[in-house]
């Protein structure tokens, strides 16, 4: 048998395995989009399956700030950053990135998972420690395993986490602010008081806090009432709650400098266009403002309406504890999360259907988020069909 045919078995071996297991993935095709419905197959449905939190990928103040973006900066940028790609709007997004964040230097990522790529080998590079929560993205687990060592702590188990800091002190903590596939926020104000008590770093990967949580919208330190100072280095993404693309890193200079120097991820990358960069600074000074701060009590308050009446319903499945957007359903069984999926989707609601290995063996779960441009009767119609689904 000839190599490319063992390969091609191969493949077909693995596609079926994952098929047995209930666990293959097909991509769905958008049409059109708004704020919280998605056209697909010619049909709209109220979107529950996005990160698009404050509903602003769909705005028309983004879709006017690319635009002009467009016309100030043209398309691509033709360049790695370190090249010619860096334009004066990523500067001035640099900036505005700093003053939000309270640090001396910010660095632009065309995506987080490269963002937490180039942070992890920065690590291993520096031959540092690296103690990771155990729930962080699949961005920092996926590279942590190149390192000849690290280690990892049970999810925000403090306990756990500084028995192994006082083996390992001067170690890099990674944590996220908000976990992405449970909704729970980490126990930053213990991280903070064992990163300096063991002389370490606290990373925090804030995904899904940056533009979400925080009177101004700062992310989850804010939200803990956590001075920004006291995170050493911050990751967010651009993509999610900014509405737009790419990611950031802030921290003091000579760590951006350090980045900027040998992060293959940066350096051989071609820079975002600068339409997006000047597109995301007028949205972040949105979503600082007082525009920013409605949407998110509206989506608190959307987010509390889902939590009450899927208690009043009595819904018979279990919610995670969870005080922000993402609000998870565990199913359980592969199949059986297939099948309320499906119903859901019928009924016109799409939810994700969320199954390992993104989540632990037996978890599998509807990850609903729920968004600033939902409203009561998307809430409500929402609740009432997943009661009529699962009982
Ligand atoms: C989405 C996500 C990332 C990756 O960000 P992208 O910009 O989508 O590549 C990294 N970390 C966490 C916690 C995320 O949820």
């Amino acid at each position: 048998m000839s190599d490319s045919l063992s390969i091609s078995t191969s493949i077909r071996e693995k596609l079926q395995k994952i098929r047995d297991a209930g666990a293959f993935r097909e991509l769905l095709t958008v049409d059109e989009r708004t704020g919280s419905r998605i056209k697909m197959g010619g049909r709209w449905y109220v979107n529950f399956a996005g990160n698009d939190y404050l509903g602003l990928a769909a705005a028309p103040e983004t879709a006017r700030a690319l635009n002009e973006g467009i016309r100030l900066y043209g398309a691509g940028t033709g360049a790695s950053a370190v090249v010619t790609g860096h334009t004066r709007a990523h500067s001035e997004l640099e900036e505005l990135l700093c003053d939000i964040t309270g640090k001396e230097a910010v660095i632009l990522f065309n995506t987080g998972f490269a963002a937490n790529q180039t942070l992890i080998k920065a690590g291993i590079n520096l031959k540092a420690n690296l103690l990771l929560d155990r729930l962080v993205h699949a961005s920092m687990q996926d590279a942590v395993f190149s390192a000849p060592e690290f280690q990892r702590f049970r999810h925000n188990d403090m306990v756990h986490a500084e028995k192994i800091l006082e083996k390992h002190p001067g170690s890099l903590i990674f944590t996220e602010g908000v976990f992405s596939m449970d909704g729970d926020l980490s126990d930053l104000k213990k991280l903070t008081e064992l990163k300096k008590r063991y002389n370490s770093y606290l990373i925090l990967d804030d995904a899904h806090g940056f533009g979400v949580l925080g009177e101004r919208g700062c992310g989850t330190a804010e939200h803990l009432g956590i001075s920004g100072t006291e995170i050493d280095v911050f990751m967010g993404t651009l993509s999610k709650a900014c509405g737009l693309s790419g990611a950031f890193i802030a921290a003091d200079r000579d760590f951006i400098d350090y980045l900027i120097n040998t992060g293959r991820e940066y350096i051989y990358s071609t820079a975002a266009p600068a339409f997006i960069a000047h597109a995301l600074i007028k949205t972040i000074k949105y979503i600082t403002g007082n525009e920013g701060r409605e949407l998110r009590h509206h989506l608190h308050a959307m987010t509390e309406l889902f939590r009450k009446r899927f208690s009043e319903l009595d819904i018979n499945a279990s919610l995670l504890n969870s005080e922000t957007s993402i609000q998870p359903v565990i199913i359980g069984a592969n199949e059986e999360l297939m099948s309320v999926s499906g119903k859901i989707t019928d009924k016109g609601f799409l939810c994700g259907a969320i199954r390992p290995p993104t989540v632990p063996q037996g978890t599998a779960r509807l990850r609903i988020t729920v968004t600033a441009a939902h409203n009561d009767t998307d809430i409500i119609n929402l609740t009432d069909t997943l009661k009529d689904i699962i009982g």
